[in-house]
C-alpha cells in the first residue's frame, strides 16, 4: 500500500503526510532494516536528525530498498552544538556525507538555540544551494516565529514540534496556519512512556473503527492537516502505521480526542532545555 497523500509546503514542495522516525533508532542494521520495511510498505518520507547518530544507516536503508532517492522525503535536523560552534554549514555538508545522498529534501533547525536568527541565513544560503529543497525549524514557540519571521528571506516551511492528544498545541497551530507554515508532530503516539496509546477514550474509537490506537492517532493528525512521524522498528507496527487510509474518524471522535488536551509534554520543554 502507498502512502500517497501528501501536504503542499508554502515552497511548492510536496511531502509525504505520513513519515518514519527514527528517534532512538540504533546505528546499524536496527535502522537499516527500519527505513528499508518502510520504504517497502509504501512509505517515502523518513525523519532523522544529526544527533540521532544514525544518518549512516538511514542513507543505507535507502539504497537497499531499491527506491530511487528522487522519490524518498529525507529530513534531518542541524544539532545545537553544531550551531553554538557555528560550524552549520560544516555540520550539514557531514548530514549529506553521512547519507551519501547530494540533497536533503528538509532541513530543520532542531531546537531554538540562542543565534537561530544567524543559523537560519546559513539555511538559507543551502537552500539557495539547491541542497535542501526546503528549510524550516524545530520546537519553536511562537514568540521565536514572531522574532524570526519578520527577517526571513525564506519563510520556513514547517515547524515540528510535540504533538499529540495530550498536547494539542492549538495557539501555535492556528498561528502557523495563519503564517502557512505546516505543522509537523514529534512523539505523535506519546513517545517512549505509551500512556496515549494505553488511553481509555483512544482505545475505545480505535475498538470501535476495528483499528488499533495508534492508528486512530496518526488518522486524527492526518485529519486534522498534521504530518505526522511515528517512529517503530518492528516491521508489523511499521505497517500498521501505516495502514491509515480505510477508515474516518466523524466530528465527534475527532472532538473526543481534543478533549483529552491536558498541556501534557512528554519530552523536553522548548522555553527550557538545557542541552
Ligand atoms: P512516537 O510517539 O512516534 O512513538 C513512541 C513509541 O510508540 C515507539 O518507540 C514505539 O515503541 C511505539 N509504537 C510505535 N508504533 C506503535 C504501534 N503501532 N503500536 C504500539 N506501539 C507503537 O515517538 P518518537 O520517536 O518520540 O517521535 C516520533 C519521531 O519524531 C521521532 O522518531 C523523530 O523522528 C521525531 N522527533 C523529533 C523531535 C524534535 O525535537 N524535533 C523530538 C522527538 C522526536
Amino acid at each position: 500500500m502507498a502512502i500517497d497523500d501528501r501536504t503542499r509546503l508554502n515552497n511548492g514542495v510536496d511531502i509525504p503526510s505520513v513519515g518514519l522516525g527514527v528517534f532512538r533508532s540504533h546505528e546499524g542494521k536496527e535502522t537499516e532494516q527500519a527505513v528499508a520495511w518502510a520504504l517497502e510498505a509504501g512509505y517515502r518520507h523518513i525523519d532523522t536528525a544529526k544527533v540521532y547518530k544514525n544518518e549512516k544507516s538511514v542513507g543505507a536503508g535507502l539504497r537497499a530498498s531499491g527506491v530511487p532517492r528522487k522519490e524518498v522525503f529525507l529530513t534531518t535536523k542541524i544539532w545545537n552544538d553544531d550551531m553554538r560552534d557555528n560550524r552549520q554549514l560544516k555540520s550539514f555538508e557531514e548530514s549529506l556525507e553521512k547519507m551519501g545522498v547530494e540533497y536533503i529534501d528538509l532541513y530543520l533547525i532542531h531546537w531554538p538555540v540562542a543565534n537561530f536568527l544567524a543559523t537560519w541565513q546559513i539555511l538559507e544560503e543551502i537552500h539557495a544551494s539547491g541542497r535542501a529543497k526546503a528549510i524550516g525549524v524545530s520546537n519553536f514557540q511562537i514568540h521565536h516565529l514572531d522574532k524570526l519571521l519578520p527577517l526571513v528571506k525564506v519563510k520556513p516551511a514547517v515547524d515540528q514540534v510535540e504533538l499529540h492528544p495530550y498536547l494539542t498545541q492549538l495557539p501555535l497551530r492556528q498561528y502557523l496556519a495563519e503564517k502557512n507554515i505546516a505543522i509537523e508532530s514529534w512523539s505523535p503516539l506519546g513517545g517512549q512512556g505509551g500512556a496515549i496509546l494505553r488511553d481509555t477514550e483512544v482505545a475505545a474509537i480505535a475498538a470501535s473503527h476495528h483499528k488499533s490506537p495508534a492508528q486512530v492517532i496518526i488518522r486524527w493528525n492526518l485529519q486534522n492537516g498534521i504530518i505526522v512521524i511515528p517512529k517503530s522498528v518492528h516491521k508489523e507496527r511499521i505497517v500498521e502505521n501505516a495502514n491509515v487510509y480505510d477508515f474516518e474518524l466523524t466530528a465527534a471522535e475527532l472532538a473526543r480526542l481534543n478533549a483529552l488536551n491536558r498541556d501534557r509534554r512528554f519530552g523536553p520543554d522548548p522555553e527550557n532545555f538545557n542541552f
